[in-house]
């Protein structure tokens, strides 16, 4: 995966591929990256990225035509006015912008499959509305906030896309976590066996496999009921759960009613 960072402050990107799990990923070559630096791409001997907006209103804009540039030095396609881009394009580009759709796990999962992401990112009150038109392929919102810029969300995007990516981590890891199924992930202990008076649940420490996986789908279903009931909803219509879950829905669904 190749990821093209657009942005006035590349380098806060560049530091979070620098460390930690993303650093190896980029060092076995399961992932590219290149930090786009707007300025760079503004003509004037000041290098202005941004104007007031046209028809008034508080803030500044980000200039279309940095952005423009900067897009097309990264690979991207400049669309013919309201049609398609003129061949394939490379990449695909996703504006971060809290009129974007809601990032998902399941989003995540798609866009891991692309070959490379152009993801750029807003400052100030946000971008010139031709950069969207001729260029940008999806906006996506980090969530219903506001964020006072796009590097930060972009983070999220890439975060939880890399780590899908094949040989990052594993993919028994993957299969077990939280949105996974629709169910939230079951509670986790580590050693020691008590901490500030607060044992780990017996049945962890019985080694008996069978009760072990009963007892963490329980939590799931216990814990997704109390916290995320929209994903328990969503889960029934899309008839995803197994009987035994179904089961565990009614019986702890109605102990919670009581
Ligand atoms: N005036 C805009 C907010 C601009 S915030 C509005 O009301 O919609 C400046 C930049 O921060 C945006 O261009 C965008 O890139 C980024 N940003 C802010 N909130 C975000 C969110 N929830 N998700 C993704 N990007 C966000």
């Amino acid at each position: 995966m190749q990821y093209t960072v657009i942005s006035l402050f590349p380098e806060i990107i560049d530091a979070y591929f620098a460390a930690s799990l993303m650093a190896k990923a980029v060092s076995r070559g399961i992932v590219g990256y290149r930090g786009v630096n707007i300025r760079d791409f503004a003509l004037d001997k000041r290098h202005t990225c941004d104007d007031a907006p046209y028809g008034g209103g508080p803030g500044m804009l980000m200039l279309p035509e940095p952005l423009g540039r900067a897009l097309e030095s990264a690979g991207a396609q400049r669309r013919i006015a309201g049609g398609e881009p003129p061949g394939p394009a490379k990449h695909r580009v996703v504006y971060l912008s809290p009129s974007g759709r809601p990032f998902t796990q399941a989003m995540a999962t798609e866009l891991a499959r692309e070959s490379g992401l152009i993801l750029l990112c807003g400052r100030y009150e946000g971008i010139d509305q031709r950069i969207i038109d001729l260029y940008v392929d999806d906006e996506v919102s980090a969530g219903d906030y506001v964020l006072s810029s796009g590097e930060v969300a972009a983070l999220i995007l890439i975060d939880a896309t890399y780590r899908l990516l094949e040989r990052v981590i594993n993919a028994e890891s993957l299969a077990e976590e939280s949105f996974t199924g629709n169910l939230l992930e079951y509670p986790q202990y580590t050693r020691p066996e008590i901490y500030a008076t607060l044992r780990v649940p017996e049945v962890l420490l019985s080694g008996h496999h069978e009760n072990i996986r009963r007892w963490r789908r329980e939590r799931q279903v216990e814990k997704t009921l109390a916290l995320r009931p929209d994903m328990i909803r969503q889960g029934e219509d899309r008839g995803i759960f197994d009987r035994e879950t179904r089961e565990l829905i009614n019986v702890l669904g109605e102990k919670k009613e009581v």
